[in-house]
């Protein structure tokens, strides 16, 4: 999957032609055209035909348990849970209570996919590859602890990823995510998917209401993420009210929602 990372056709291409500007860090300096040359490796593949949403929730606020999960079980609905397992039954100074083990247990219940979002939210940017590798490993086993399924993706926390975090992870998990907003049209980058963030300082779901609208293709994707969903959220979660609307557009538009995990299956079928 990542062996063309740095081949010899991709050293020069030129920076104007990607967008790396809010997702590239090198550790050893700048950004240069060969580390961004390998930034732009991809694993793409043909999307399933139709519309489709991917609803994630990233860290995760137990809030997004209680208030977000009986919405989208009123609907059929299956989410992505990305757990940083450090995280777990602890009190976050933003998103206030996190996840416990109960919570854990009722998402793989439920059939819900619950992603890897490392063991200790890394910043996987500045990071040694051991010092990932080791955070994986953790986040891993915690996974075996807790008896849930292997992760089927990834997030990367704050977004944040180098050319080797990213190489590394390419190699180990089936799809990364990153925190770059878009729609996916036709196919999609597994090396790094795009999600659209519903954050209450940034606009809340109105990015994404505008994408979801934009999906007239015969081949789309829409991922997005969020945190906490509380009546005074924090900048990067949403109200209980946003969430709903949000859900209740998704369902008018009639796109079908998918898990990620779900999208891998439906991507390996694609013809
Ligand atoms: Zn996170």
């Amino acid at each position: 999957m990542a062996k063309n990372l740095h081949g010899p056709g991709q050293l020069h291409v030129p920076r104007r032609q990607y967008d790396c500007s809010r997702l590239l860090f090198t550790k050893a300096g700048p950004e240069n055209s060969r580390s961004c040359a390998a930034f732009v490796a991809t694993d793409k593949r043909l999307l399933p035909r139709g519309r489709h949403v991917s609803i994630c929730f990233d860290d995760f606020p137990k809030s997004a348990v209680t208030e977000a999960l009986p919405a989208l079980t009123r609907r059929g609905w299956k989410a992505t849970w990305y757990a940083a397992g450090g995280m777990m039954g602890t009190d976050h100074h933003i998103h206030g209570r996190m996840f416990d083990a109960g919570d854990l247990q009722r998402l793989k219940r439920e059939k819900h996919d619950i992603g890897c979002h490392t063991f200790s939210h890394m910043d996987c940017a500045p990071a040694s590859d051991e010092a990932v590798l080791r955070d994986l490993g953790r986040n891993h086993a915690f996974f075996r602890k807790h008896h849930l399924p292997r992760a089927k993706s990834f997030a990367f926390p704050y977004g944040r990823l180098d050319v080797s975090a990213k190489r590394l992870l390419m190699r180990r998990m089936p799809a990364l995510r990153g925190v770059r907003p878009g729609v996916h049209n036709d196919a999609a980058d597994l090396g790094l998917l795009k999600a659209t963030g519903i954050e209450d300082h940034n606009g809340g779901t109105a990015l994404a209401l505008d994408q979801l609208a934009s999906m007239k293709g015969d081949r789309d994707w829409l991922i997005i993420f969020t945190h906490d969903i509380a009546d005074n959220p924090s900048r990067w979660g949403c109200t209980p009210r946003a969430f709903e609307q949000l859900l209740d557009a998704i369902e008018a538009s009639g796109a079908d929602v998918v898990p990620v995990s779900g999208m891998l299956e439906r991507m390996k079928r694609a013809r």
